[in-house]
């Protein structure tokens, strides 16, 4: 059988195919290629002519251009803000870090820039975000302090559970005060001997009763032992 003869337009379209497989076997490949290329071919002041001409067709069509930039930005936004959290998380000690640095060498600024008018409903927000988080987290560090779980029925859903003081009654006003109350247990290293984790159904029982239902066998009511 003889060798089957491609035409020109033949020859030129398998060119074309195996230049994109190749492509997309090795793309760090291609971009290693093309980086050098425009290292030879295209130099700094070139690359500053090209930045400047776009510049000016911005300056020139502003309000194309920010049509432009907007929709970019919702065309891409979920993405990024993923990409964007994810970043964040990677380089969490690292920009921290940073952020303290600025922090302390711009103190008075910015602490000057926070008394401004247009500023103060966003450092009102700012605080209110960081106190609910840091009370979270104290919430979060003393019910697994005191077990995770409610002493009387073994509810374990942290939005239910409840700080009961076993003394009793005096407990009404320091439940209400709640974080302080938190951060004083903390300081004393989560004592045990008169706070157990209750959650809200065993704990409303037994604020209102004396004794949770859960308890109860044959009509017969027994105290719940204080977690040792
Ligand atoms: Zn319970
Ligand atoms: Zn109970």
């Amino acid at each position: 059988m003889p060798k089957k003869r491609f035409t020109e337009e033949e020859r030129k379209q398998r060119l074309r195919e195996a230049v994109k497989r190749y492509r997309l076997a090795h793309p760090e490949r291609v971009q290693e290629q093309r980086r050098r290329w425009r290292e030879r071919n295209v130099d700094a002041e070139y690359r500053k002519q090209q930045a400047e001409k776009r510049m000016q067709i911005r300056h020139a069509n502003p309000e194309e251009a920010r049509a432009k930039v907007r929709l970019d930005y919702h065309k891409h936004r979920d993405e990024r803000l993923v990409r964007m959290r994810q970043y964040r998380l990677d380089n969490l000690a690292r920009l921290t870090a940073k952020k303290k640095e600025y922090y302390a060498a711009n103190r008075e600024v910015i602490l000057e820039r926070r008394k401004l008018e247009k500023f103060k409903p966003y450092y009102k927000e700012m605080r209110r975000r960081n106190s609910k988080a840091q009370q979270d987290r104290l919430r979060e560090q003393m019910i697994a302090a005191y077990g995770g779980k409610c002493a009387c029925c073994g509810e374990d859903k942290p939005e239910f559970m409840t700080l009961d003081h076993t003394d009793g009654r005096g407990s009404h006003h320091r439940r209400e005060v709640g974080h302080a109350v938190y951060r004083i247990l903390r300081r004393a290293g989560w004592p045990t001997d008169k706070y157990r984790l209750l959650c809200m159904n065993c704990n409303w029982a037994m604020g209102l009763r004396g004794y949770c239902p859960h308890q109860q066998v044959g009509g017969a009511t027994f105290a719940i032992g204080v977690a040792a």
